[in-house]
């Protein structure tokens, strides 16, 4: 045990865990960033009811469906939401 824990010591030295948490929190960065830029590049953003009941999405959280949301209203990428249009506020 103690001669495998040697042999590694120096790769742990060279490669510290704070660079490859930096680089992974860079690259979350990044990656959202850039989601984000071309969301909003699209002007993408609906609001979703998460109620049991719901079954579409919405241009506006003022929409009068979303008034008797039983749940919370989420702001999400119109991409990644798989429901249709309000027929209220579309
Ligand atoms: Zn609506």
């Amino acid at each position: 045990m103690s001669s495998s824990n040697s042999k590694f010591e120096p790769f742990n030295r060279g490669l510290p865990r704070t660079v490859g948490a930096c680089m992974a929190a860079m690259l979350m960065l990044v990656m959202s960033s850039s989601c984000v830029t071309t969301e909003a590049a699209t002007g993408g953003w609906v609001y979703i009811c998460t109620g049991p009941k719901a079954k579409v999405y919405h241009s506006t959280p003022n929409c009068r469906g979303l008034k008797k949301c039983s749940g919370s209203i989420k702001k999400l990428p119109a991409s990644s939401v798989n429901r249709r249009p309000c027929k209220v506020c579309h």
